[in-house]
């Protein structure tokens, strides 16, 4: 390394790890907008948004399509189709810079539990409700960073694009359709950050994904003294026995790949529907059962190790028992968010953010902890961070309840971390082919 090299690598240095004016204009109005944000995040808590509240939904994309709108935001709401049955999208796009990165922020209006009415109460430093903070405190910590941005006239100049799903908790089907907002967004921009509930010493660099399965077991229907036997076989419960130990005793343990049998069905008159995931069976002692289903999920972290260990399971499948026959059908659902070079670059910027800002290291999270979510269909095509919301626990549950104590924190992480990506220039985050694991 050149001595000049090495000076402006200090520079650099010095510069991330303190607030130039601009960013410390953006954290005094954060901190003087504390209040009107956390109104407005009772506001839209106070929404019911389950996911097939289709009103709700599109109240709350309404509520934030304005904001956005007054921001300067090209917006739509962008319908799916009627087969998918969901609420649809928000976008908004706004350009800034030709040549300046290209971001893609990452949220969602829905909610997994659906509340009667208001169930907003706030309570000192924590407010109970559902949204509160999986995920419209994220969206409320998006909209005030960029409130701030623009204050201090740094939006003008910055590319950004939201898509604010309708339908993350339950996506409709088929998710090409669901998805297909999100997805095209992320064709035209360069990195996506997404602003699920995070924590305050980690972000999200890679997210498992998930593959359904099935396998259907067949064998010969005939008398029970028989089995074993060169003419009755073994049955199909037996076949997918053996498959099933197989999986468990030759795929378990590699790291960041689990296999959940999830449920199992046998006999001779068997049914199953693979949408209620409900069966039923009858059968006789004295028959060797002709019909066996086990369906279940698989977690993992790359599409190299989903299409090796399905090849596997197949290969496992086929050496049949006497008897019987078996076959695997694999379901995509949550592509793998891996953990790419450029993901850790992303978080070395919040990282720096964040330390500039005193509050300490950001660390990645431990992709087993975190399920699938939506930046993991984008991730394929673009680097990304996820875990950028605001803080809470209870997700899922009536419990809900968002930390208003950190809610400044994350606004202000965010804000600076969309400030010093903003203004990079869009080459400097195209990813290498040999990063780009996905299909
Ligand atoms: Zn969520």
């Amino acid at each position: 390394m050149t001595s000049l090299a090495i000076l402006s690598f200090i520079t650099a240095g010095a510069g991330a790890q303190s607030l130039d004016r601009q960013e410390q204009g953006i954290r005094t109005t954060i901190a003087t907008t504390r209040e009107a944000q956390i109104g407005y995040l009772q506001r839209v808590v106070d929404i019911p948004s389950s996911t097939l509240n289709f009103d709700g939904v599109r109240k709350v994309g309404a509520v934030f399509r304005a904001s956005l709108d007054s921001l300067g935001f090209t917006t739509s709401w962008v319908a799916v189709p009627d087969a998918v049955g969901r609420a649809g999208h928000l976008v908004a796009e706004h350009r800034g810079k030709s040549g300046a990165v290209r971001m893609l922020l990452i949220g969602h209006l829905d909610t997994v539990v659906e509340p009667a009415g208001a169930s907003w109460v706030r309570q000192d430093s924590t407010a109970r409700g559902i949204g509160g903070a999986d995920m419209k405190g994220g969206d409320v910590v998006i909209l005030y960073a960029l409130k701030a941005l623009q204050a201090a006239g740094a939006l003008r100049e910055m590319n950004i694009t939201i898509v604010f799903t309708g339908d993350e908790e339950h996506p409709g089907e088929p998710l090409a359709d669901a998805r297909r907002a999100l997805i095209e967004a992320a064709q035209r921009t360069d990195v996506a950050l997404a602003f699920e509930a995070g924590n305050r010493s980690d972000a999200t660099v890679a997210r498992r994904g998930a593959s359904g399965w099935r396998v259907i077991a067949s064998g010969r229907q005939a008398h029970s003294a028989g089995v074993f036997s060169q003419n009755a076989g073994y049955g199909a419960i037996y076949e997918l026995a053996r498959i099933l130990d197989a999986f468990r005793t030759q795929l378990a343990g590699e790291q960041y790949l689990t296999m959940n049998a999830a449920t199992i069905v046998g006999g001779t008159d068997v049914t199953y529907d693979t949408v209620a995931i409900s069966g039923t069976t009858a059968s006789k002692l004295n028959i060797v059962p002709s019909h066996a289903i086990a369906h279940g999920d698989l977690r993992f972290i790359s599409a190299e190790q989903l299409t090796r260990i399905r090849e596997r399971m197949r290969a496992i499948v086929a050496q049949h028992l006497p008897g019987t026959d078996a076959t695997i059908v694999f379901r995509d659902e949550y592509p793998a968010m891996s953990p790419t070079p450029g993901n850790a670059r992303l978080l070395a910027v919040y990282d720096s953010t964040s330390k500039a800002l005193g509050y300490g290291a950001v660390a990645p999270l431990d992709p087993g902890r975190r399920g699938a979510g939506d930046i993991s269909f984008v991730a394929p095509l673009i680097d990304g961070l996820d875990g950028l919301g605001a803080l809470g626990g209870g997700t899922h549950a009536p419990e809900e309840h968002v930390d208003l104590a950190t809610l400044t924190m994350q606004t202000e992480r965010a804000a600076l971390l969309l400030y010093r990506l903003g203004r990079r220039p869009a080459s400097q985050f195209v990813r290498k082919p040999s990063s780009t694991s996905q299909n």
